[in-house]
């Protein structure tokens, strides 16, 4: 298949099985254990506060780590990167991960996500029950905590109610080589702070007249730490909360505080909050010396995030496909999600083993988009069942067969013979895929043609012919004589040399299927290169379906299911549509890498 490829900006790494896997968040956390960094935690069994967890039993998890979706959409492959290294690092020294939905913005939520998202997790493969407990929070029900949080800052002169316009507080912020300016506001008496921040909880003013902010210091080098925003004006409906609270919190603002009280220890993030962490460890420090939490407080890591050639990680940008219904829903084979490579035929093995694999580094890298199917192929050459599959039918009549129907046999997995046989029939009149036969076969063609032999795989061996063609010219059926000696499995067949081996079918038996043959969704390593419309790197032919016959063992196939069709690659029985009176199977994958070959 031939495909425009753009260069790829960043270094595309070919094999990350061969790159080194040197997760550095292990020697932080074998250095903490070692030291007993968070030997001294308490836990009250629960999230809470420093009056909550003060006197309660020790920590019984060595360490603390958290999955914090925003519940606004599905979740895709750049998130089971960040899944398999939290809740694998709390696996792997006996820890727990937290479940956590990162709620609190109003908008933008749904019941569907939050469900979408729950089940995604769990299909990977963890779960959040430890201690007999379930470790499922949600942001959202510490607002009371963190408005009282906010309080505590105002009264200590650490914040301030900023009635400054946006655009005042943006052009007052400074920028990278310019020091930002004091708001007329930052002044203010205490007392006042509190009464407006009472007010904007009270809901007395609109969204966007004034936000409480931190005050720390307007020239400092790190933006971050220029007085950040904490809570803003928001008159929403809240999916958990309801209509309780006008006033939000900043998501910085709220990270932290949601992360030390559920007593996480391992704050794993991508590395755009690099620039956030000293804002991170200030809040934190404040809260602790006014005795609101506990020490030690929670610390940050980040870590680069997976990017993948050819596909697109935005959620945003994903939900476009979706509405713009270029692809057939969020669980499109073709998508990224997760419930879309599920779909697709994916295993969560497959996707752990990808994500392993890629370690977890400090550098912002590409890795192509073959390591991840290259993993399903492993996982799927040892599990898959093998099966004929005719995907381009064209008929091919044994001229000289009459009398009954033959019984072929061949194994359900060629090296796991407890796997057990198949069986099928040949017959007369039998299917061949439209690509094993060539008119004028072309140099080192070894298939089909007339005058030429090839084995019918677990059959026999046949002898081209000739063929008819239809009225339009195209050739509709394709004759041969077999040799009935040469059956596979008996000692005739080393009679014959052939270079060619084919797949089939017989008419008799050879059951009727939908199959869905998809390619790559893009067509470019980078579909979200730099000042590039990513709909413009769409790959026009990623969906095509074709009327197919498969051997009859499928029509026991239950969906999920997943077949190697041999020849063509690995199947899967597609999760929604397949059923008893009208099998439909996905592609999953190619046998071998042969995109852009
Ligand atoms: P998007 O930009 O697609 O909306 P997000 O980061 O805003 O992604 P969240 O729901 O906030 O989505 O992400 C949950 C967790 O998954 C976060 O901790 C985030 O760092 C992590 N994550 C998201 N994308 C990736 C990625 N490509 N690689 C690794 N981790 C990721
Ligand atoms: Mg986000």
């Amino acid at each position: 298949m031939s495909n425009p490829v753009s260069l790829p900006t960043e270094k595309i790494s070919e094999n990350p099985a061969n790159s080194p896997t040197s997760n550095f968040l292990r020697h932080i956390i074998d250095e903490d254990i070692a030291q007993g960094t968070y030997a001294s935690r308490t836990w009250a069994g629960h999230p809470g506060d420093a009056q909550t967890q003060a006197g309660a039993a020790p920590d019984p998890a060595k360490i603390r780590t958290r999955f914090p979706p925003e519940p606004n959409g599905y979740l895709h492959i750049g998130h089971a990167k960040s899944i398999c290294l939290n809740f694998g690092l709390a696996q792997d020294y006996e820890g727990v991960c937290h479940m956590r939905f990162d709620d609190t913005n109003p908008e933008k939520e749904e019941q569907e996500f939050v469900d979408g998202i729950l089940d995604s997790v769990k299909w990977l493969g963890f779960g959040w029950e430890k201690y007999g407990t379930s470790h499922y929070y949600h942001a959202s029900s510490y607002f009371d905590f963190m408005y009282k949080a906010a309080e505590y800052l105002i009264n200590a002169g650490y914040a301030y109610v900023d009635q400054q316009s946006a655009d005042q507080m943006r052009a007052n912020r400074g920028t990278l080589k310019e020091p930002g300016k004091n708001s007329p506001f930052r002044d203010q008496s205490i007392e006042e702070n509190l009464r407006l921040f009472r007010q904007m909880r009270a809901g007395k003013y609109a969204d966007g007249a004034m936000v409480l902010r931190a005050k720390i210091d307007m020239t400092h080098p790190n933006i971050n730490l220029r007085d950040p925003a904490l809570y803003r004006i928001k008159h929403a409906h809240h999916h958990t909360t309801g209509n309780s609270w006008c006033i939000y919190p900043m998501y910085a603002y709220a990270h932290p505080i949601e992360d030390a009280l559920e007593n996480i220890t391992h704050s794993i993030c991508t590395l755009e909050f690099e620039d956030q962490r000293p804002w991170y460890d200030w809040l934190l420090e404040r809260l602790i010396e006014g005795g609101l939490l506990l020490k030690p407080p929670p610390r940050q890591y980040e870590f680069a995030r997976l990017n993948l050639t050819y596909i697109i990680t935005s959620k945003r940008k994903l939900k476009q496909l979706v509405d713009e219904k270029i692809v057939d829903g969020w669980d499109d084979p073709r998508m990224p999600t997760l419930v879309g490579l599920r779909r697709r035929g994916y295993t969560p093995e497959a996707i752990r083993l990808m994500c392993e694999r890629s370690g977890a580094s400090k550098h912002n890298s590409w890795i192509d988009y073959s390591s991840l199917e290259g993993a399903l192929r492993e996982d799927l050459e040892v599990k898959a069942a093998r099966a004929m599959a005719v995907l381009r039918p064209i008929k091919l009549i044994i001229t000289n067969f009459e009398g009954e129907p033959i019984q072929c046999t061949a194994p359900v997995h060629p090296h796991q013979p407890e796997r057990g046989q198949r069986s099928f029939l040949f017959s007369k009149e039998l299917w061949i895929d439209a690509d094993d036969f060539q008119e004028s076969p072309e140099k080192g063609y070894h298939r089909l043609y007339v005058g030429n032999r090839v084995r019918l795989k677990y059959g026999f061996v046949i002898e081209c012919t000739g063929f008819r063609k239809d009225p339009s010219g195209s050739i509709s059926e394709i004759h041969a004589q077999y040799m009935p000696d040469s059956q596979s499995g008996t000692p005739g067949s080393s009679n014959y040399k052939v270079k060619g081996v084919i797949t089939w079918l017989s008419t008799l038996d050879a059951v009727a299927a939908e199959v869905r043959l998809y390619d790559r969704l893009f067509g470019q390593p980078q579909p979200e290169a730099a000042g590039q419309d990513f709909l413009a790197a769409l790959n026009p032919h990623s969906k095509k379906i074709v009327k197919a016959y498969v051997e009859p063992t499928l029509t026991n196939a239950h969906p999920e299911d997943k077949f190697q069709f041999e020849r063509f690659g690995y199947f899967v029985a597609d999760r929604k549509d397949h059923a008893p009176g009208r099998l439909v199977f996905n592609q999953s994958v190619g046998l071998k890498d042969s995109w852009g070959k």
